[in-house]
């Protein structure tokens, strides 16, 4: 039991620093939307700014995503199709993963959201189906995100499955010398800070012939060329031995979940993951209002207004850089974590920011490991130099407190 998961250990640690950010009024805070990140508590007149919020580039209430939303609702009339997409679907869904196709330069499958896809996904991998019916041994990536962690045992069921230490290239490198075929899951932007060292994984993928499998759920629109993120960014056109699942409600500001596989005449894997890959065959499709969100958000990504919020967001990191110590530093990416230690105290300091009018995240275990808990900002376009100014303020005084 528990060889790869535990979750009553998860539940005993950590539910009482869940009780202390309920108690302390972090958790389950219910708000009406100011936009631009701001928002209002319900039955109080205290007005936050979110710190901690994933739409990179404020594309969570852009007009015309809202409106294209709205729209397709109306015409297709029906929120669903009330039939599995494999056997009925409405035109709506091939338009969206066309443009998303075309945006991306690959073959596209949407599903109801990132966890759904790593769950259809992964399994198929582990079987061998994408790897000419080879099981590959499956290496994950310790930090590699929830959604793909809670994977392995299914995964074991079916092949040989290693968990390495965070960005262990050397240990990687070894495990693909040992054995003829071998797939790697990793996140490209890690929720917690940092990246996947892409070039030097392609590298290993040149030599070795390794499979690889990212997470984009937070590269995807926020960095890169059109916003394709950054494992394609590095890797310039897909190919057949590289899969990349994604979140469309992150920086893309629109709903649901993704795969990107090559295009013909790797076609075959799309059949099989339409056939086989869980959740993409027997879970709902991503709703009608959210096909139209991302029909808006792909003409978006083909505009100017893409670039200058990645641009505007790049400048916001750099000057967030420039007044608060942290170790992601220079890496361009939005997430930042701020170490504090003792789980008590970064609860206490989030208590005080958001009394300040600042709301952040407190991260600890399962998360990441005992006694190195912290807070999770992460940065958007639409943040003005006036509030980053101020925040820092706040949390380098506070943090001067506990050191
Ligand atoms: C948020 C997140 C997900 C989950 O995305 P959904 O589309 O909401 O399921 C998956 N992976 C990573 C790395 C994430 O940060």
């Amino acid at each position: 039991m528990n060889t790869w998961s535990n979750i009553k250990k998860a539940v005993q640690i950590s539910n009482s620093f869940w009780q202390v950010t309920q108690n302390s009024g972090l958790s389950n805070l219910a708000i009406t939307n100011l936009g631009n990140g701001h928002h209002q508590q319900v039955n109080s007149d205290h007005r936050f700014v979110n710190m901690s919020s994933y739409s990179y580039l404020g594309l969570d209430s852009h007009p015309e995503i809202l409106r294209q939303a709205i729209a397709a609702l109306q015409s297709n009339g029906s929120l669903n199709t009330s039939t599995s997409r494999i056997r009925i679907q409405f035109e709506l869904l091939g338009q969206a993963e066309q443009a998303l196709a075309d945006l991306i330069g690959a073959d596209v499958i949407t599903v109801a959201s990132c966890a759904a896809a790593a769950q259809g996904i992964l399994p198929l991998v582990a079987s061998g189906a994408l790897t000419e019916n080879q099981p590959p041994v499956l290496v994950f990536d310790k930090n590699a995100h929830f959604c793909l962690n809670i994977m392995k045992p299914v995964c074991a069921d079916e092949t040989e499955v290693i968990t390495i230490a965070h960005n262990d290239l050397e240990q990687l490198e070894a495990i693909c010398k040992k054995y003829p075929r071998v797939a790697y899951v990793a996140d490209g932007v890690y929720s917690t800070g940092g990246k996947a060292p892409v070039k030097e994984l392609l590298q290993l993928q040149e030599k070795y012939g390794l499979f690889l499998l990212f997470d984009e759920a937070h590269g995807l629109s926020t960095v890169g060329k059109l916003g394709r993120g950054l494992v394609l960014d590095t890797l310039g056109e897909i190919n057949d031995r590289t899969v990349i699942i994604t979140s469309l409600n992150k920086g893309f500001g629109a709903s649901g979940g993704a795969v990107f596989i090559g295009r013909r005449p790797y076609n075959e894997q799309r059949t099989l993951i339409s056939r086989f890959a869980g959740p993409f065959l027997w879970s709902q499709r991503i709703n009608t209002a959210g096909l139209g969100g991302i029909l808006a958000s792909v003409a978006l990504h083909h505009t100017q207004e893409l670039t200058q919020l990645q641009n505007q967001l790049q400048q916001n990191i750099e000057y967030f850089d420039s007044l608060i110590a942290n170790d992601n530093h220079n890496d361009g990416l939005p997430i930042r974590f701020i170490q504090i230690g003792s789980e008590e105290a970064t609860i206490s300091i989030a208590k005080t920011l958001f009394e300040r009018g600042f709301y952040t995240s407190p991260i600890f275990f399962p998360v990441i490991a005992r006694g190195k808990a912290g807070l999770r900002i992460m940065l958007r376009s639409n943040i003005s130099r006036s509030e980053i100014v101020e925040f820092a303020g706040h949390v380098n005084q506070l943090r001067a407190n506990y050191e």
